[in-house]
């Protein structure tokens, strides 16, 4: 096969031309000793959020070893390395780069000790989310794709996003003018780990695949008084907790059938002792929507059940419960279907079509989402790579994300990692 292709890039010219994916499959295979090195470095020094000044230097340095112009520090510690490879698309590649603050519980050889400060504690620092495996296949791309700018046309523009964890990354660097510097691209791709899905299979969804994801803070105020004279009080206790019940009724009763949303209180306080009626109460609550519609009628909602339970406990206006719903939230993830049926054909090339599955949407946040949703409208896609060990699924034991248990079996996810993004990007380079 290798014979035809070369062949057919004689006759034909590259530009017109894929290459098999046995060359490309070889090229990994190759590449393979020195990613799983650098996957476990990376795996064995997280950095939390904010955080990535090691990390984003060592993917800066291997970018540049790898022919790519690097800009460092952009948007916090931000890294963009640009491939340009004559005439055709420019497409976006990101990984994100930050680990989360908890100790790893995994005694894997390799497991992490680092630690780090969080919150005013010292805690230990762990790569839970696998973005240690989303650079690691990340950068094997890049490398595979600069040995073979030969057979592709365009832009390659690689980003380290800083800060996924806490959903500000991707805003940091659109606001530091990552389209207005490096341009605009035509395509945007990016992978998550899959606590689910096995290794050597990935999964895709089409449209919304993940959630608006966002906190919202409520503040009930009463009228305090000693826990044997209620009828003295306005109980904020018992106001917070209609509220609790009365917002189960968004998605129950408010929310049309066939859409979605959830409606969560994470947290309710107040009070300090037994026979206090204390004169404020707080919940937090995280709220998950797909469209604007949705969490414009969910936010609508959330404010008319606060004052009205207020009113009718009998608050004054000047006591009405405070509602605040920050500006920024992670916006949800829209995955273009037409580049989708591209992956999915790409990625079936590469792993055969029986890996390729099709996962429903979940309420998760990624804050990916933001680089398709400047006014450019940049068409992108977010897409699962499986990383379960075939031990795991065979014991039932699989630690979600986030969970200090949660590892992937390295050699099959980053080959397939590798293997999918590059032929999806060689596919609609050469498209
Ligand atoms: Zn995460
Ligand atoms: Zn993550």
């Amino acid at each position: 096969m290798r014979n035809l292709l070369f062949i057919g890039i004689f006759i034909f010219g590259s530009a017109f031309m894929n290459p098999e994916p046995p060359v490309i499959k070889s090229l990994i295979a190759d590449d393979l000793p020195f990613l799983l090195e650098f996957y476990k470095t990376r795996h064995q020094n997280p950095e939390i959020s904010l955080q990535e000044k090691e990390t984003s230097k060592a993917l800066a340095t291997e970018l540049r070893t790898a022919g790519f112009d690097v800009t460092e520090n952009f948007g916090g510690y931000g890294v963009v390395g640009i491939l340009k490879n004559g005439d055709g698309p420019m497409i976006l590649v990101r990984t994100d780069m930050d680990a989360l603050p908890m100790e790893e519980k995994t005694n894997l050889e390799y497991a992490s000790h680092a630690t780090c400060e969080y919150a005013g504690q010292i805690t230990g620092s762990m790569h839970s989310c696998g973005h240690d495996m989303h650079m690691t296949s990340w950068l094997g791309t890049a490398r595979l794709m600069a040995k073979m700018k030969n057979e592709w046309k365009g832009t390659l523009m690689m980003i380290g996003q800083p800060a996924e964890e806490i959903g500000e990354g991707s805003e940091l660097m659109l606001k530091a003018g990552l389209y207005e510097k490096f341009g605009v691209p035509d395509y945007g791709m990016a992978l998550h780990c899959s606590p689910t899905i096995p290794a050597g299979q990935v999964g895709f969804g089409k449209g919304y695949t993940m959630a608006n994801t966002e906190s919202i803070d409520i503040k009930v105020f009463g009228v305090g008084a000693h826990g044997a004279a209620p009828h003295m009080s306005i109980d904020p206790v018992v106001i917070g907790s209609m509220i609790v019940m009365d917002l189960q009724t968004i998605v129950s009763r408010n929310l049309k059938p066939t859409e979605s949303a959830v409606v969560t209180v994470g947290a309710i306080k107040g009070g300090i002792k037994h026979n206090i009626i204390p004169d404020e109460v707080t919940l937090k609550l995280t709220v998950r929507t797909y469209t604007p519609e949705v969490r414009a009628m969910v936010h609508k909602r959330i404010k008319e059940i606060c004052r009205g339970v207020a009113i009718a406990a009998g608050l004054s206006e000047d006591k009405m419960p405070e509602v605040t719903i920050p500006a920024s939230f992670t916006p949800a993830n829209y995955n273009h279907p037409d580049l989708v049926d591209k992956m999915m054909v790409a990625a079936g090339k590469m792993i055969g079509e029986e890996n390729v599955v099709d996962v429903e949407p979940l309420m998760l946040g990624e804050d990916f989402a933001r680089f398709g949703q400047t006014e450019d409208k940049v068409p992108t896609v977010l897409y699962w790579l499986g990383t379960v060990p075939e031990s795991r699924i065979a014991e039932g034991d699989l630690p979600g994300l986030h969970s200090p248990f949660y590892y992937p079996t390295p050699e099959k996810t980053i080959e397939t990692g590798v293997a999918v993004m590059s032929q999806s990007l060689m596919d609609v380079f050469n498209f």
